[in-house]
């Protein structure tokens, strides 16, 4: 089953396809988090994406295709967690899905407004040193900036301060949200009202992806 995660950032997404990979053991691939490791280690896709990021612009289409290529599992239950985030992105996705036979069983699409978008993204901070993602609000750790996992200091992605969110924003308009509508017309989007606490949105989540 492939399930594909879309929406604007900090709708939530990163956080339900987590649950989903913990507690019914779908395989998590973020292209966020594919792309944050590579700049982290220096990778030459990393070297190529981190000015993309920087500016809160998309990483170009033919370099995340290559890496969601190298990265898709042969089979087994995949979230497709902010992927594809353009229509060239969709169509190429819709190919590679097609020579092994396969489709997207269901796109979920994190409906939310703008306010509590600009909340979740001005209080996201993620470990430095393992990723996870905690929320001063909604989802803070038990010390305050230490991760609870690892134990690692808690920051405030670059790309999570108010300038880039502001680019970020302006850039789902233009080139992602385009991708309701193309997945409307092929009858696979599912809205979810994802203003929503977690355990509230993920009872919804997990119902839409068990009906299959
Ligand atoms: P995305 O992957 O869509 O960018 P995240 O899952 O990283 O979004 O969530 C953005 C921020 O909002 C994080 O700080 C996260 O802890 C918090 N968050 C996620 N889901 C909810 C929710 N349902 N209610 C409140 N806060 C949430
Ligand atoms: P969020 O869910 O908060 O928007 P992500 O972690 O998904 O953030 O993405 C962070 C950045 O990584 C994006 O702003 C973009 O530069 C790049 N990126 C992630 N996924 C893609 C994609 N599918 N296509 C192009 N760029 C991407």
């Amino acid at each position: 089953m492939i399930i594909v995660f879309l929406g604007p950032p900090g709708a939530g997404k990163g956080t339900q396809a987590k649950l989903l990979s913990q507690r019914m053991g779908f395989l998590h691939l973020s292209t966020g988090d594919l792309l944050r490791e590579a700049v982290k280690n220096q990778t030459p896709l990393g070297k190529k994406a981190k000015e993309y990021m920087d500016r809160g612009e998309l990483v170009p289409d033919e370099l995340i295709v290559q890496l969601i290529e190298e990265t898709m599992p042969k089979d087994g239950n995949v979230i497709l967690d902010g992927f594809p985030r353009t229509v060239n992105q969709a169509l190429a996705l819709e190919e590679m899905l097609r020579v092994k036979g396969e489709k997207i069983s269901k796109v979920l699409f994190f409906d939310v407004p703008d306010e509590v978008i600009i909340d979740r993204l001005s209080g996201r901070r993620v470990c430095s040193k393992c990723g996870a993602v905690y929320h001063v609000k909604y989802n803070p750790p038990k010390v305050e900036g230490v991760c609870d996992l690892c134990g690692g200091s808690l920051v405030q992605r670059d790309d999570d301060k108010e300038e880039v969110v502001r680019k970020r924003l302006e850039v789902y308009r233009k080139q992602t949200q385009p991708l309701i509508e193309f997945y409307q017309e092929r009858g696979i989007i599912y809205k979810l009202d994802a203003g929503k606490g977690v355990e509230e949105l993920f009872e919804e989540v997990k119902g839409l992806v068990r009906d299959g």
